[in-house]
């Protein structure tokens, strides 16, 4: 995978953000979420998110330690500094010990310490960002580490894969309960950079935007690297691949049958056709395979669970 950092447009995003009063921090944030954010193998819309510890000042006139970390409602392809809202990382410190907390309880406790009441809601893993020390917390979906978490054997594939820099961690669903585990395992071993969650994506950090942004190029280039060397077999594909409509003659026949269930609503039928997609759709066993369901649950937001065939 490519790395995408360059100084020279490190440096106008420092320059551009300066001049409207944002921190470096928050320049560089925004710089390497938006560099994350617009590689379609790292995030797809809407998913993956960020964060940095810097400080705020609050109405009071005094400085807080916040966390800023991507908020709900944003993509990090054209993330801006408003759409990392500040949380007063202290109280989010505090609840390190806490057993349990709800999914409730946590969204709203993280509402209730922005600097700011009407930014976006923070991510549901603003606890898991706060929880490791370092200032900057990079995380993405990309597809190279669902490949290689996705997988019989994908925990021991991982472990062959990855130095001891990187701890893998089981499949918990976003939220308290895996920002505990996490923080567990952290503090078993305070040398990693990454982590490795099955079924889920990969977290790179340090102290450094650059840094961290290189870590995150280097461990999917692993996996990329590590996926490459299988020998894969080529699915079965069915014979032949005749198209027995064209989309404009399906497209009406589509939206009509959505609209007859949604009346008061209009659609948009958006049509694909490329290598990969025949290499589904004419694959034997296609009922089977396209029930599965996504391969992360952040693609539940666009890919849906169900195909038509
Ligand atoms: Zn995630």
């Amino acid at each position: 995978m490519k790395n995408n950092w360059s100084q020279n447009s490190a440096e106008k995003y420092l320059k551009k953000y300066k001049n409207i009063g944002f921190s470096k921090d928050l320049a560089l944030r925004v710089y390497t979420t938006r560099l994350l954010g617009r590689n379609k193998e790292l995030v797809l819309h809407g998913g993956g998110n960020t964060s940095v510890k810097t400080t705020a000042k609050d109405i009071d006139g005094k400085k807080y330690d916040v966390l800023c970390v991507k908020g709900s409602g944003w993509d990090m392809a054209d993330i801006e500094p408003e759409g990392l809202p500040a949380v007063k990382l202290e109280p989010l410190l505090a609840l390190k010990k806490k057993k349990y907390l709800s999914d409730e309880d946590m969204v709203s406790f993280q509402k209730r310490n922005l600097i700011n009441i009407k930014s976006p809601n923070p991510s549901v893993e603003t606890f898991l960002h706060a929880f490791l020390p370092f200032k900057f917390v990079d995380h993405t979906h990309a597809d190279a580490i669902l490949n290689v978490t996705n997988r019989p054997g994908g925990l021991k594939f991982c472990n062959k894969i990855f130095n001891n820099k990187v701890s893998v961690v089981p499949y918990i669903m976003p939220g308290f309960k895996l920002a505990k585990k996490v923080n567990e395992i952290y503090s078993k071993n305070p040398n990693i950079n990454c982590l490795i969650l099955m079924n889920h994506g990969i977290f790179t950090f340090g102290d450094d935007a650059k840094e961290t942004y290189d870590l995150m190029i280097k461990y999917v280039s692993q996996a990329e690297r590590a996926v490459k060397k299988l020998k894969v077999k080529k699915i079965k594909q069915i014979n032949k691949f005749s198209t027995k409509f064209n989309a404009h003659e399906i497209s009406p026949i589509i939206r009509g049958l959505l609209s007859d269930n949604n009346p008061d609503q209009k659609f948009i039928v958006n049509y694909e056709l490329n290598y990969h997609i025949k290499y589904f759709m004419n694959r034997i066993n296609l009922r089977t395979y396209s029930s599965k369901g996504t391969v992360q649950h952040n693609h539940v937001i666009r890919v849906k669970t169900c195909t038509l065939i």
